[in-house]
């Protein structure tokens, strides 16, 4: 049997039709139906070095080591993941075929992947100072700007969507000379900044009638190819000429981005389509078990954050996952599953074939293959840890029916936007205030004292086993490609 798995990079479940969404992701929902959608999925955490790495080890940050991303992950960080286990290594040593395509993430993440994709390529060279030089050329006319924008997807082969043809031929050229295989697929397109399709927008700004005024109206006056990075600011949206739409609440712009994001779903959406017809047409796909899910959520401007995965609430740290093994499964789960669930799910249904016992894989997370099969032998979880990365400033457990947030040192101040997204203390009630709009840490203080002990006892758990998980010998690591992997970061806008 084979593995493809597909990390749509920040998509939301609200962008995802078959969880009730937008309908911008026609052949996600067509795989959720023939497979199973999990209701209540999360990441342990809201950046991508270290989800992606939870993805990989089947481990919570604090276990595989690595809790910061891109240039804020430390040494020490780096020598705890070297010492852990991974999915790629151990399908590796069986002698899988293992490929990854996509966003490289290089460093650690590279390790088992027999094919990775190429760093230093001009494609990237051309991205960062498309990047550095479009908020200079905006300020001069944004003609210039989109100018350099529009020459950049030329040159690079694409039409706004994130190289949806390299990808895809990649993973194509990949299968013709693999035998069984695992591939990881990472794509970009809803990740800031936004580079889609502009009659795709057009199409669904249509649905985003703001406060009566059709948005198509003022696309012209806020064209979308100016919606950069540059553009997403900690208070909403800002135009070409630095104004802000404050006077239309969140702002016109900002549904004109959230249009723009929709577009970029069904963007990496038409990219898994190529993925998923390049195994049919080999009649692979009924030999592989195929895995859709998000490395976080993305904040759209709930709780004042726009278009990042600040915080650790719904929008950031619940994710679609979508899992299709061969044959039949169930329709959906509600249980609290986590991106952990998904490496020990892989050995798992691979071992089935030969020998179940032979899933020695260490890790925090359980196999999902009860529920896949509707059968028992699944461990309802109390709780799943949340943690918030870089910053740092929040910790979490998100429970059956509630949600607690914690500031680790006392300060709720978001370091990004210089103000705080909620109190130092949260409380919220999921059933009944799904956007955890009404915090609760004072009307329910016994409830409140009761999630601050479970946070505090499963910090401590995962805290000693990853005193014992660190297998490093105080050795140095280092990446050749670290310089590489960081700037071409900076380039998508990470900081
Ligand atoms: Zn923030």
């Amino acid at each position: 049997m084979n593995v493809l798995v597909v990390v749509v990079d920040a998509l939301r479940t609200d962008r995802v039709g078959a969880y009730g969404g937008r309908p911008v992701t026609p052949t996600i929902d067509e795989l959720a139906a023939s497979g199973t959608r999990f209701e209540r999925a999360y990441s342990t955490i809201n950046a991508t070095d270290p989800a992606l790495t939870s993805l990989q080890t089947g481990r919570l940050p604090r276990t595989h080591g690595v809790v910061n991303h891109g240039s804020h992950v430390t040494d020490a960080e780096k020598r705890a993941i070297e010492g852990t286990p991974t999915l790629p290594v151990a399908l590796e040593e069986r002698g899988y075929d293992t490929g990854a395509f996509g966003r490289p993430l290089g460093r650690w993440h590279r390790r088992g992947f027999d094919r990775y994709p190429e760093l230093s390529s001009a494609h990237w060279r051309l991205k960062s100072l498309e990047k550095s030089a479009s908020s200079l050329l905006y300020g001069i006319h944004p003609a210039i700007g989109d100018t350099i924008s529009r020459t950049y997807n030329a040159l690079t082969g694409r039409t706004g969507s994130d190289d949806e043809d390299g990808v895809v031929k990649q993973f194509t050229d990949f299968l013709d000379d693999a035998e069984e295989f695992y591939s990881l697929v990472h794509l970009m397109d809803t990740h800031t900044p936004y580079d889609v399709d502009d009659d795709l927008v057009e199409r669904y700004l249509e649905e985003y009638d703001y406060e009566n005024r059709p948005l198509s109206e003022v696309a012209s006056e806020f064209p979308t190819g100016s919606i950069t990075a540059n553009s997403l600011t900690p208070g909403g949206v800002v135009n070409q000429d630095n104004e802000r739409w404050e006077d239309h609440d969140v702002g016109v712009g900002t549904a004109l981005a959230r249009a723009q994001y929709d577009a970029a779903a069904t963007e990496a959406d038409r990219t898994i389509d190529g993925l998923l017809e390049a195994l049919e047409t080999r009649e692979l796909l009924e030999e592989t078990l195929v895995v859709v899910l998000a490395d976080h959520g993305e904040s759209l401007g709930e709780h004042d954050i726009y278009f990042e995965h600040h915080g650790l609430y719904e929008s950031t740290a619940r994710i679609p996952l979508i899992v299709r093994p061969p044959g039949e499964s169930a329709e959906q789960s509600d249980e609290l599953v986590s991106i952990t669930d998904v490496a020990p799910t892989v050995l798992d249904i691979l071992d089935g074939h030969d020998n179940r016992e032979e899933s020695a894989f260490d890790t925090d997370g359980q196999s999902l293959r009860p529920l896949l099969e509707d059968e028992a032998g699944w461990e309802s979880r109390d709780s799943l840890l949340l943690e918030e990365a870089n910053t740092q400033r929040f910790r979490g457990v998100r429970t059956d029916r509630w949600k607690y947030l914690e500031a680790v040192d006392g300060d709720p101040t978001c370091r990004y936007c210089e103000r705080p997204h909620g109190a130092s203390e949260q409380l919220y009630d999921l059933e009944g205030d799904p956007e955890e709009t009404d915090d609760l840490v004072d009307e329910r203080p016994q409830k409140a004292a009761e999630l601050r002990d479970e946070l505090a006892a499963s910090l401590s758990a995962h805290e000693a086993r990853s005193e014992t998980s660190d297998g490093s010998d105080g050795k140095g690591v280092e990446y050749d490609d670290e310089e590489e992997v960081l700037d071409r970061l900076e380039s998508l806008g990470y900081r």
